[in-house]
């Protein structure tokens, strides 16, 4: 009795230890293979397909079928913590019966945000130059950097929609800049790249350089993952696909944020100190659905910074250096994906 009892914690702890490190959630299957699940959640029975091709499997159940015919010997899927892992003979057969196409995972538009706008001029800066009072308002800033931006994406994507928050001097809130971007057509294996550009102000004049802000998991919102797109209408498997989608969506910020932060640090490096990654729960990063960065591109309070960003040539380097960012961060997100 005992040595039995022993020897099924062992075989546990081995098959727990497998499975943890073989394991696959279903949201990978499904974002790798581009198709979709039908869950039945009393049956505890899901069948995933794409074109006329399908597989069915049960929790806890050591076969598996394809297309209603052909059984497949699998390890048991397992749920945990509301999710479903399956091991790697199921995985494989997945694979094999829905091969990846060549360019799954593809940035289908850019929405760039021109902070600020119309009667919120956002940060303003005034300094003495040279015996004459100067300002720089940070709305016009943005909108110059913004625009450019825009048209150099355009040109290097022509097969992307680049989308402007607002392209001439116009009020819009938060909430309609997000819904603006949340409302851009995607395909299931497209994202939307959110950035949205700003310029600094601070009381400490001392203060200057470049920074990109990205949100924190827990600030991220729920039902990113909706029932009708997954096909999925069991509440705890469509609040797991939700939890991976937002780590997957803030990994993917903070990629976006490490390229555009290098390819800032590339082009003005040498003039303006690179103030690095910052975590905050900006509302206008928070509600957009996708990897979302929100780049700060110096301080107007700082006299030196000031008077670099007056200059168009300036401007037109912090835009490259943006541009940089984004092109890479793009080549990379579509060659190899993150999985
Ligand atoms: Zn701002």
């Amino acid at each position: 009795m005992m040595r039995k009892g022993v020897l099924a914690v062992v075989l546990v702890m081995v098959l727990s230890a497998t499975a943890a490190a073989e394991s696959t959630y279903l949201e990978q299957i499904l974002v790798r293979t581009g198709a979709s699940l039908q869950w039945d959640p009393y049956r505890q029975h899901g069948t995933i397909s794409r074109g006329s091709e399908m597989v069915s499997f049960g929790i806890g159940r050591e076969t598996a079928v394809v297309n209603l015919e052909e059984l497949y010997r699998i390890e048991p899927p397992r749920r945990a913590e509301g999710s479903i892992l399956f091991g790697p003979r199921f995985v494989s057969l997945a694979l094999r019966l829905f091969p990846p196409r060549e360019t799954l995972r593809r940035v289908g538009a850019i929405f760039i945000d021109a902070g600020h706008g119309g009667r919120d001029p956002g940060a303003i800066g005034r300094h003495e130059i040279e015996g004459e009072l100067k300002e720089l308002r940070e709305k016009d800033l943005v909108l110059d950097v913004s625009l450019a931006l825009a048209r150099m994406l355009e040109e290097r994507f022509p097969d992307k929609t680049i989308v402007l928050s607002r392209n001439d001097d116009t009020y819009l809130t938060l909430e309609e800049r997000t819904d603006l971007a949340n409302a851009i057509p995607m395909a299931p294996n497209e994202s939307v790249l959110f950035v949205s550009v700003h310029a600094n102000a601070s009381l400490n004049t001392r203060a200057r350089g470049f920074e990109v802000w990205v949100l924190p998991p827990e600030f991220r919102r729920r039902n990113l993952v909706s029932a009708e797109r997954t096909g999925v209408d069991d509440p705890d498997v469509l609040s797991i696909l939700n939890t991976m989608r937002e780590e997957e969506l803030t990994l993917e910020s903070v990629l976006l944020a490490r390229n555009v932060l290098s390819g800032l640090d590339a082009a003005v490096g040498d003039r303006s100190p690179n103030r690095g990654i910052r975590e905050e729960s900006w509302y206008v990063v928070r509600n957009a659905r996708m990897p979302s960065v929100l780049v700060e591109i110096g301080f107007v309070t700082n006299r030196e910074e000031f008077q670099l960003l007056q200059r168009r040539d300036y401007l037109q380097e912090i835009t490259r250096g943006i541009y940089n960012g984004v092109v890479n961060f793009v080549d990379n997100f579509e060659e190899v994906g993150l999985e």
